[in-house]
């Protein structure tokens, strides 16, 4: 099964499929004749998945260079990537050598963004393999390092060659990642599966495993058919960032770490909802089942903070311009719709917590 980006020449296709891993040598030797490749991997997934996946591409004939970095967010930082364009110009990689993303969101991004740019930038297969990177981050080309001013500071907008998804990686996945992926999965079924949104009804965690091919088909579809339509994110595509402005204020506020990205989304995609939907924007209904599917993954619904606590976190978000900002929000489960306001409207749309 495989899902196409068509965005001209930059286009490519996303496969995913139990097993996949194994198959990877095969399917990079059809994009291409080189000899050498890199894999740039964090310390955790070489450790667990870098021999199968070496093993595969030797059997395809490629001349394999592990790069590993340490796990950890605080690595996706200017001085791993100088080390990353040392250890590619000591392993000979050149313009026609081929460079593999094998990691979470933060090896896709640091790695894509050393492939984007060094020696002006070599072809690059993502293989993720945390649920975040899955169905959201090794799709739509951003690549990029945090700056000791802010988190994605720098990087660039650059499309991968491919990307291959196999969802049996995930079972080594330590328990707060997958949480940390579920919100963003919820997220996809409420701005436009309705059908994802009823398939994760149904389904729990325990059950959830054998569900995740399908479960990533939908998420990735979606994203493809959005960075299709705006590969920028000056438009279409901000209907991502739903749960996300409250999200990242959520994140601030609170020290990193006490909620996940994931976590604070899945608060803020409610607390939002449960403002709009008592405004008469959102069909009636809709905060409360949105709820029960959040609680139902082990999710939070609300944070302590209140807007006033929160809003000064929202001030320097990125997404805001000037005074004018976009807020996403929910018609109904499966529909989003942007929606313009002016920045001092925004506390209005911040539900207090034990709110009906
Ligand atoms: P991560 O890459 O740090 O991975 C989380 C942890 O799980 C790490 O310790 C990693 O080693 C481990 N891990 C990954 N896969 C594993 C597996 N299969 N088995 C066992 N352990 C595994 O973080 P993440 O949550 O995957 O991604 C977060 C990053 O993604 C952030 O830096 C964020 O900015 C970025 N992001 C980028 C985009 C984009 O469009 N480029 C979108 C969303 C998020
Ligand atoms: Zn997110």
């Amino acid at each position: 099964k495989h899902i196409h980006v068509e965005l001209g020449k930059d286009s490519y296709d996303i496969h995913v499929g139990n097993g996949l891993l194994d198959r990877a040598g095969d399917y990079i030797r059809s994009l291409t004749h080189t000899r050498n490749i890199a894999v740039i991997s964090d310390s955790h997934v070489d450790g667990l998945y870098g021999q199968r996946l070496e093993d595969s591409l030797a059997a395809a004939n490629f001349t394999v260079h592990r790069i590993v970095f340490p796990a950890g967010e605080k690595n996706k930082s200017a001085a791993s990537l100088l080390d990353l364009y040392r250890q590619l110009s000591e392993a000979g990689i050149t313009r026609m050598d081929y460079v593999v993303a094998f990691g979470g969101g933060v090896t896709g991004d640091l790695g894509g963004f050393a492939a984007a740019t060094f020696l002006r930038g070599l072809p690059f297969v993502q293989i993720p393999t945390s649920i975040l990177a899955q169905v959201d981050s090794s799709v739509g080309g951003k690549v990029g390092i945090d700056l000791p001013s802010g988190k994605n500071q720098a990087g660039s907008f650059c499309q991968p060659q491919g990307v291959l998804i196999d969802p049996q990686l995930l079972r080594t996945l330590p328990p707060r990642y997958v949480h940390d992926g579920l919100g963003e999965v919820i997220k996809y079924g409420c701005i436009t599966d309705l059908q994802l949104f009823e398939l994760l009804e149904a389904v729990d965690e325990e059950s959830i495993f054998s569900h995740w091919e399908e479960i990533i088909e939908r998420c990735c579809s979606c994203k493809a058919r959005l960075v299709e339509r705006d590969v920028l994110d000056l438009g279409e595509r901000m209907v991502l960032n739903f749960g996300h402005t409250i999200g990242h204020a959520i994140e601030r506020y609170y020290d990193y770490g006490v909620y996940t990205h994931g976590e604070a989304v899945a608060a803020g995609m409610s607390m939002l909802t449960g403002m709009t939907e008592e405004m008469g924007l959102t069909q009636a209904g809709t905060t409360a089942r949105l709820r029960h599917l959040l609680q139902r993954y082990g999710l939070p619904q609300d944070v302590d903070a209140t807007a006033a606590e929160l809003l000064p976190f929202i001030s320097n978000d990125k997404k805001m311009r000037g005074q004018h900002m976009t807020l996403v929000i929910l018609k109904e489960i499966g529909k989003a719709r942007l929606l313009p306001l002016d920045a001092s409207e925004l506390p209005k749309f911040i539900r207090k917590k034990g709110a009906k």
